[in-house]
């Protein structure tokens, strides 16, 4: 009997199904991304990839909103850029202020403390985004702090965190601002530059609609300073980000071998981005998710999150009493072949989470997945609000 697991070659079954993704991701991924991969695989160093590398850096600096120089997709998915982050700028004994409104704050959190920094925790409410004012206060009262590290879009909630003055607070007492953008980069501002951020990760699979297996990151000149004045060296080889940016900038100095086809990838997907420009593809962003909260506020379904600080990439939603999560979850998946997500952490089981992100953040998705819910759950109106609701805003 032959052994016919490999379901993603052309000429073997079972092959996989389309999925709709819309979950916390990995997110629809566009034809002109899939082709990309399908390109010729050259060697990493060959003059025309090095071409692609640059172009690549470029398309960051842009969703980024930087112009840092240390600009760069690590290979390795969105946690590859917080294990980065927490390696190159953590040394054992260090102070340091982890936001934590959700499961990836603590996941900051923990990284963390395994490198040996000395974690002092500023806590909100899942669902709720931390008042700036309790920021402010804490960090005068548990200062100075070397690093502050904080989720710009939190996943497990589908809370915004606004940042407004916080990089300066941070600075003005001797610190460097850490910030997740994994969810926001592509799908809304991450504003790098203008909000002071000194060392900031992405991911490749949320509003940027590759396929996971990149990291987005960027250091800024303060960062790199302190890079510079570690005591000890970075206690990991493979994202040592000195190192890495001696391959990523003019040297080409050889570390490890870029992932070929998801450079190309990523190198379509920015490119799509700058054939949408950022002011149209966030507003897309934010018509979709407006669309789809019209939608499930018609069918009764209470949203967690108060709509200043929604997610324009990811909005959670309660499981109606009653009503068995999982099941849901498990049906829209076998009969309509949509996924969306489930609870983290404290949330498990009691919300969903539903993202409108990248190639997927498009009225034609919001509607399939409200009238799936719709049939599911035995209720109505969701896809007609959402329509309207998306027609509102021509
Ligand atoms: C998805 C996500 C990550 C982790 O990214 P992976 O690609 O799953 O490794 C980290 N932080 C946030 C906010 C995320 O949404």
């Amino acid at each position: 009997m032959s052994h016919r697991i490999w379901g993603v070659c052309a000429t073997m079954e079972p092959k996989l199904p389309e999925r709709l993704l819309m979950g916390p991701g990995p997110s629809p991924v566009s034809p002109a991304v899939r082709l990309a991969m399908a390109e010729p695989v050259v060697g990493h160093l060959d003059p025309r990839f090095i071409q692609l590398m640059d172009a690549v850096a470029d398309g960051l600096r842009l969703v980024f909103g930087t112009a840092n120089r240390l600009t760069l997709p690590l290979s390795g998915t969105g946690s590859a850029g917080m294990e980065t982050m927490v390696a190159n700028w953590v040394e054992p004994g260090d102070r340091m202020l982890v936001v934590r409104h959700g499961f990836f704050g603590e996941r900051i959190r923990d990284a963390a403390a395994r490198r040996g920094a000395e974690v002092a925790v500023l806590d909100a409410p899942w669902g709720t985004a931390v008042p700036a004012d309790q920021f402010f206060d804490t960090l005068e009262r548990v200062g100075p702090v070397k690093l502050v590290a904080v989720v710009l879009a939190e996943t497990s909630t589908g809370v915004l965190q606004p940042l407004d003055g916080w990089a300066d607070a941070v600075h003005a007492q001797g610190g460097l601002l850490l910030v997740d953008a994994v969810t926001a980069i592509g799908g809304m501002p991450v504003d790098v530059d203008p909000r002071g951020i000194d060392v900031c990760f992405a991911g490749s699979q949320k509003c940027l609609s590759v396929p996971p297996g990149l990291a987005p990151f960027t250091v800024g000149e303060r960062a790199l300073a302190a890079l510079r004045d570690r005591r000890t060296p970075v206690g990991t080889w493979y994202f040592d980000l000195t190192m890495l940016g001696r391959y990523w900038g003019q040297e080409r100095f050889y570390h490890h071998t870029a992932p070929v086809s998801m450079v190309y990838a990523l190198a379509a997907a920015l490119e799509e981005v700058r054939q949408e420009g950022l002011p149209a593809r966030f507003a897309r962003h934010r018509r979709a998710a407006r669309a789809l909260w019209a939608g499930l506020e018609a069918m009764d379904l209470e949203l967690l999150v108060d709509e200043p600080h929604r997610l324009p990439s990811l909005t959670t939603v309660r499981v109606p009493d009653g009503v068995d999560d999982a099941t849901v979850r498990g049906l829209l998946l076998e009969r309509f072949n949509i996924e969306i997500g489930g609870g983290l952490g404290a949330l498990r089981g009691k919300i969903w989470r539903i993202g409108t992100m990248g190639y997927g953040a498009r009225i034609e998705n919001v509607v399939r997945v409200l009238s799936a819910l719709e049939v599911v759950l035995g209720r109505r109106g969701g896809a007609e609000a959402a329509w309207r609701a998306w027609e509102s805003e021509r």
